[in-house]
């Protein structure tokens, strides 16, 4: 017997079919003689409508500041997981499995108060503990916990798989199931390139750096917390027949193992690609070259909230001025100009351009630490595609490329196949 948390996402709970068919992969396990509890998502769209709901309020003449009290955005975007909870719940039910559905504050997931993008401080989950041990199925809202004000936080976009990781690691399961609508972790995006292959493990690192580059499959946070915490997480299919063979195999179910790198006996040099879309670029011309410029730019912009991402700064020509380019997410442009633009006597730079819609491509291995010349093909092989690069950042295990917005799909797949990840 093992204790096992199993997350629905969206496209899994879109309707009361693939609720029914999410409830008979619960019921597979329960059967079993596990011990369960599943954490869903909204509906697919769901959240998108309560978001563009909260975005679209009239506002007051005259007014064009928009503001909204996060505190009630989190109590409106939080519904969506309210209504699959019970509707999960009451599906088990009638396949006569004892379950009872949990909103955030029930239990409680307690987080902290950046209501919108709220971080999970503790979870209580003895009571969750002691019900499964009587055999209860607890169907949990994702997304959602309460804050110290005592009011209902949101974790941020993507935010139900960090619920099921969190409540993982809380209850002490030996495994933390994603469930989603692929059947695990590909090489790169399988909608963009159809050639990508899925993995049967990526390392924890990998999976991060993934993830914050683009990759939505997994929310960072919840790789971040299964890293942590040591939760066996899996990637793997809502959409299999859930009594096929092997669906229910203990130690290795179908999909992806995020796991620490030792458990990866053949490590490629490049394991995946990623994009992310709508970066934008902002560069200050003929800046002082000098010390203190660069913290009296990105100390307001940090100040305002903005994520500033790759910075590149050019060597001065004759050692006075010099030019400084950085990007931000795109529908912050606007926001990071104003800011420049009320400092630029502190800055002192002669002016500002900008550009929106560019994606940022990056390659992503551990291999890479050990193997040079990784950088050098990417280049190449953009180069021969004829697609030009506008800024680079490296790690240790990553080379992120910034590009023209329309080059994208050719790029991601430009580069899976020069790492020789395509299929064969
Ligand atoms: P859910 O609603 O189940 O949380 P998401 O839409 O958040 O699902 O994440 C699953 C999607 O992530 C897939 O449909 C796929 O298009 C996308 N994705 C992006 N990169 C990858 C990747 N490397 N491997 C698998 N899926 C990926
Ligand atoms: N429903 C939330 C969202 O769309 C959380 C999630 O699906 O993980 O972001
Ligand atoms: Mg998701």
């Amino acid at each position: 017997m093992a204790r096992i948390v199993m997350k629905f996402g969206g496209t899994s709970v879109a309707d009361l079919d693939r609720i029914h068919n999410v409830a008979r992969h619960v019921k597979r396990e329960v059967d079993a003689g596990h011990e369960v509890a599943v954490v869903v998502s909204a509906m697919s769209g769901k959240t998108n409508e309560l978001v563009g709901w909260v975005q679209n309020i009239p506002k007051v003449a005259g007014s064009n500041a928009p503001f909204y009290d996060a505190r009630e955005y989190d109590a409106v975007v939080a519904s969506g997981e309210q209504v699959t909870s019970g509707l999960l719940a009451i599906a088990l039910q009638s396949m006569g499995i004892n379950a009872r559905s949990w909103q955030g504050w029930q239990i409680p997931i307690r987080t902290d108060n950046a209501h919108g993008a709220a971080r999970i401080l503790d979870i209580e989950g003895a009571d969750i503990i002691r019900r499964m041990g009587e055999g209860q199925v607890a169907v949990v809202a994702g997304f959602q916990g309460l804050g110290p004000d005592n009011r209902l936080a949101t974790l941020g976009r993507g935010g139900s798989d960090t619920s099921a990781v969190a409540i993982a690691a809380a209850v002490k399961a030996d495994r933390c199931d994603i469930y989603t609508d692929v059947d695990g972790v590909y090489t790169t995006d399988p909608r963009i390139e159809p050639k990508a292959r899925r993995l049967k493990k990526i390392a924890f690192e990998e999976m991060l750096e993934m993830a914050s580059l683009g990759a939505k499959v997994l929310q960072v946070r919840s790789v971040e917390l299964a890293m942590v915490h040591k939760v066996r997480t899996f990637v793997r299919s809502s959409f299999e027949d859930p009594d096929a063979p092997g669906m229910g195999d203990l130690l290795n179910p179908p999909g992806t193992l995020i796991c620490d790198e030792e458990e990866i006996v053949e490590q490629e040099v490049v394991t995946g690609i990623a994009y992310a879309k709508d970066e934008a670029q902002i560069s200050l011309r003929r800046l002082a070259d000098r010390p203190g410029v660069s913290a009296a730019i990105f100390g307001p912009l940090a100040e305002a909230h903005i994520n500033v991402d790759m910075i590149v700064q050019n060597i001065s020509e004759d050692g006075s001025k010099t030019d400084m380019t950085f990007t931000v997410p795109s529908g912050d442009v606007d926001k990071a100009l104003r800011v420049l633009g009320d400092n630029k006597e502190k800055i002192g730079y002669d002016v500002i351009q900008s550009e929106a819609g560019l994606v940022k491509v990056s390659v992503i291995g551990i291999g890479m630490r050990s193997h040079a010349g990784v950088a050098a093909s990417a280049f190449r092989a953009l180069a021969d595609k004829g697609i030009n690069i506008k800024a680079i950042t490296t790690s240790e295990i990553k080379i992120s490329i910034l590009i023209d917005g329309p080059y994208a799909e050719l790029a991601v797949r430009t580069l899976h196949s020069a790492y020789g990840l395509d299929k064969s």
